[in-house]
């Protein structure tokens, strides 16, 4: 007869039932004594035995049952009828742990919904599983987060993260060394943001250097936070700005369209096949070759290794800017003017919001799929587990 094999050492399988929807295994804890849960004394004498119907792993794609059989003992000493707790049935619990382990690492990566209906367990149990064990995690994650950075010196990044085009914008602190969310917030003012800063960062004492983009408040409320913090505008949000300024000069010249994605991209990542086309396009246009070339000279200055090699070429890069005829490259000169500071410190501090994008794909994924995330805190909740905890992991391993 087909057995059903268990792993569940504490149990001893008394009978089991096959049946064409689910497996119906019966099952009842090996001990055959157990300590009172009132005065403390061993009592071996069985008063009576209930069942309860508690949900496992499926085997074979087929729903597990387990009729647990609960002996309830009288305590020789005390009088208390009492029953001994299970190691792998919590309390009160008509799932197994590892089944709502099971269920958790599901929902994770897809919705509750999915899970629901893949599994054909109820939505709202689906729900409570997957948020009792997300709380739960996410308070270990945080705990490891404080710890490490008790003793480390910290680098944050605070980032924007749009969800849809126009919508409302969130902002995310990480913690760069981790690769962590630390925390979340809907607003981007000064106020606001502050206010995230001081509640999610423990050691602000710590906090060495902060990657940000050019948003006035973002830097205002970092200043205030964490005065001695070194503050880096992050390199692709000053790229982006240039591409951004060629991608206007682009648009003033009929018929390019296409070659948008050429001439973006930077040139040694333009496909061989492509670079002819690209080249024929620079050879016509000259504005085109122009702000093209203004666009390649900025990455080389990023290039450089050298702190006073890297200000000489922006001062450089900035002459040529303004000596160029295009009104989207005057306005980017401006701007890397103002945050001149901030862009060069990452010559000394060379940190950027790179390894950040990844999780920011992962934050707009998770809003998109569930759209009524009514409940922020469980939403946070989720980017956490899911940015932080992975990450993490693979940082620990
Ligand atoms: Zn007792």
């Amino acid at each position: 007869m087909f057995s059903v094999l268990l792993e569940l050492p504490e149990f001893e399988v008394v009978n089991q039932e096959i049946f064409d929807t689910h497996y119906f295994v019966h099952i009842e804890k090996k001990a055959d004594e157990e300590r009172c849960t009132c005065c403390g004394f061993y009592s071996s004498s069985v008063h009576d035995r209930r069942t309860k119907k508690v949900r496992d792993l499926s085997i074979l794609n087929k729903p597990l049952f387990l009729n647990v059989i609960i002996k309830r003992y009288r305590c020789q000493n005390c009088e208390e009828v009492f029953s001994a707790p299970f190691e792998s049935i919590a309390a009160h619990q008509r799932y197994t742990n590892r089944f709502r382990q099971f269920i958790y690492e599901q929902v994770l990566g897809t919705t509750i919904q999915d899970i629901s209906q893949k599994h054909q367990i109820a939505y709202s149990t689906v729900e409570r599983i997957f948020y009792s064990i997300a709380q739960e995690k996410a308070d270990e994650h945080e705990n490891v987060i404080q710890k490490t950075q008790e003793v480390q010196d910290i680098t944050l990044s605070l980032d924007e993260v749009a969800v849809r085009k126009g919508q409302r914008y969130e902002t995310v602190l990480y913690d760069a060394n981790l690769g962590a969310v630390m925390g979340m917030h809907q607003d981007r003012d000064y106020t606001s943001t502050l206010e995230l800063l001081r509640l999610k960062v423990i050691h602000p004492e710590r906090v060495k250097n902060v990657v940000v983009d050019m948003w006035d408040p973002f830097h205002k409320a970092i200043r205030t936070a964490f005065p001695d913090a070194q503050i880096i505008v992050d390199k692709y949000h000053v790229v982006q700005k240039v591409t951004q300024a060629l991608d206007q000069v682009r648009k003033k010249i009929p018929g390019l369209k296409k070659a948008r994605f050429h001439l973006l991209r930077s040139y040694e990542n333009v496909k061989e096949k492509n670079r002819s086309r690209l080249n024929e396009l620079l050879e016509t246009h000259d504005n085109l070759a122009y702000g093209y070339f203004l666009k390649e000279l900025f990455r080389d200055f990023y290039k450089s290794t050298d702190y006073a090699i890297a200000d000489q070429l922006l001062s450089e890069w900035i002459q040529l800017a303004w000596s160029s005829p295009f009104e989207s490259f005057h306005e980017v000169a401006k701007t890397i003017e103002n945050w001149r500071p901030q862009i060069m410190q990452y010559f000394h501090t060379p940190f950027t919001n790179g390894r950040t994008e990844g999780t920011n794909h992962k934050i707009k994924n998770i809003k998109r799929r569930a759209y009524g995330y009514r409940n922020t805190q469980r939403f946070k909740t989720r980017v956490f587990l899911e940015c932080t905890g992975q990450t993490y992991k693979k940082q620990m391993s």
